[in-house]
């Protein structure tokens, strides 16, 4: 295919383009390509000369793929993922709660293994077939509110560009440009502890059909199988290695999995941390600008919501913007994305808050209140079907729609 030639900032005019996105990860790839779509004139900048191409965000949930379905990229997913229908909490060798996602309220029930850097990678061949593209290596590194919109200066190996853009979206990550531009504060906390991450080869006696989740007085384990054949695994720590190797990850499962049949690691592909952070941006607009993704809310990576959660942002507040901008509805609609999304944003701190909390629960006593908890709520079928609308989104559908 052939594309137009890349933003030339050395020379010209300044451009005029509808709406500027800041970023291009999943969620700037998405709402590109629910705009790109509608005809409105878009330009997608970010400072990176590839995408990340790092595993990171390794699930996708159910209520996630029914919202993609709007840029057609849900079955594409699906096929290059692993869907699995399990998901079960243990205390080491004792079984806690066992979930299913099977049978939810959604064609995409099951839980989908998919590395991000494979998810970026379809979101952009959407956005290239739609016709739009991503200007690489193009940093938007100042952001000025005019009357008309706003005033943005780039910047790329070749110079500087003057971009003038009605609106402008911050999906650039928790340290946004453009979220500090507007003036909006990031409330919350950052704490001490860490996750690890990491991509491995392995033995696994659970196999490879459910996500397992293991508490321990050391803290909590995560296996996931991958669609590669490899496995997932996320550990919180106080202090983690910057490059988590064999000998840690082993280390972990031996002292928070299974005490039989736990894993045996021979590689680890990928591997890195993750500090903790909870914030949530007090606006998601101000003016001509918007916010979503990590710009507007990071949290624990327990139960994988964050990229999850920017990814829905990202269509909702397309569909708005594309409303708005061809004509169809009038510009108090905008106001629409933050009453939607802030509220479900909230929900997944609460949700992922919780369950890092009882994850990292110290003291005998209170890990057996916890565990006498969770074997109550397996008993009870309309406890665990909440919590597995909970993670996979479902719970929060009236967020994602705009009436
Ligand atoms: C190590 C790691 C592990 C993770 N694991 C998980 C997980 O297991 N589950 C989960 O749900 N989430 C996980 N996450 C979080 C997940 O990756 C994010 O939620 C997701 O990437 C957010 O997408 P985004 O589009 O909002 O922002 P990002 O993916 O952060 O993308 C922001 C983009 O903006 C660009 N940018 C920033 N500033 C500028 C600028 N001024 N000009 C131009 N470009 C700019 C950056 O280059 C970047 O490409 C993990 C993150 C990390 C780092």
């Amino acid at each position: 295919m052939t594309q137009r030639p890349l933003l030339t900032l050395a020379t010209g005019d300044p451009l005029t383009v509808d709406v500027l996105i800041v970023g291009a990860g999943p969620t700037g790839l998405a709402l590109a390509s629910m705009l790109q779509r509608s005809g409105i004139s878009m330009l997608l900048a970010d400072k990176l000369e590839a995408g990340l191409n790092t595993s990171r965000a390794a699930v996708i949930h159910a209520h996630t793929l029914d919202v993609l379905e709007t840029l057609g990229v849900s079955g594409r997913l699906a096929e290059r993922g692993l869907t699995l229908y399990r998901f079960s909490l243990w205390d080491r060798d004792s079984a806690l709660l066992r979930l299913r996602f099977d049978s939810l309220p959604s064609k995409h029930s099951g839980l989908l293994m998919l590395p991000q850097d494979v998810t970026e990678a379809l979101l952009a061949e959407t956005l290239a077939e739609a016709g739009g593209r991503v200007e690489r290596g193009v940093t938007v590194d100042s952001l000025s509110e005019t009357p008309r919109g706003v005033t943005a200066s780039l910047v790329s190996s070749e110079g500087r560009r003057t971009v003038h853009a009605r609106f402008v979206v911050g999906g650039d990550g928790m340290h946004s440009l453009v979220r500090q531009t507007a003036g909006i504060g990031f409330s919350g906390t950052s704490y001490e502890e860490s996750f690890v991450l990491a991509d491995v080869e392995m033995e696994w006696g659970k196999g490879r059909g459910e996500v397992t989740l293991f508490f321990s007085p050391a803290g909590l384990v995560v296996v996931a199988p991958l669609p590669s054949g490899a496995y997932r695994v996320v550990a919180t720590l106080e202090r983690a290695p910057e490059r988590p190797g064999v000998a840690d990850i082993q280390a972990l499962l031996d002292a928070r999995g299974p005490s039989r049949d736990g894993g045996r690691v021979s590689a680890v592909h990928w591997s890195s941390r993750f500090r903790l952070h909870h914030r949530v941006a007090d606006r998601y607009r101000r003016g001509p600008f918007f916010l979503m993704g990590d710009a507007a809310h990071v949290h624990s990576p327990a139960g994988g919501q964050g990229m999850n959660t920017g990814l829905v942002d990202a269509c909702v507040l397309g569909q708005i913007l594309a409303d708005v901008l061809s004509g169809r509805r009038e510009e108090g609609h905008l106001d629409k994305y933050e009453t939607l999304r802030r509220p479900a944003a909230q929900q997944v701190l609460g949700l992922t808050g919780r369950l890092t909390h009882m994850a990292v629960m110290k003291g005998a006593p209170r890990r057996l209140v916890r565990n006498a908890a969770l074997r109550t709520l397996n008993l009870i079928p309309a406890a665990r079907r909440r919590i597995e609308m909970n993670l996979s989104g479902l719970s929060r559908e009236a967020a994602a729609r705009i009436a």
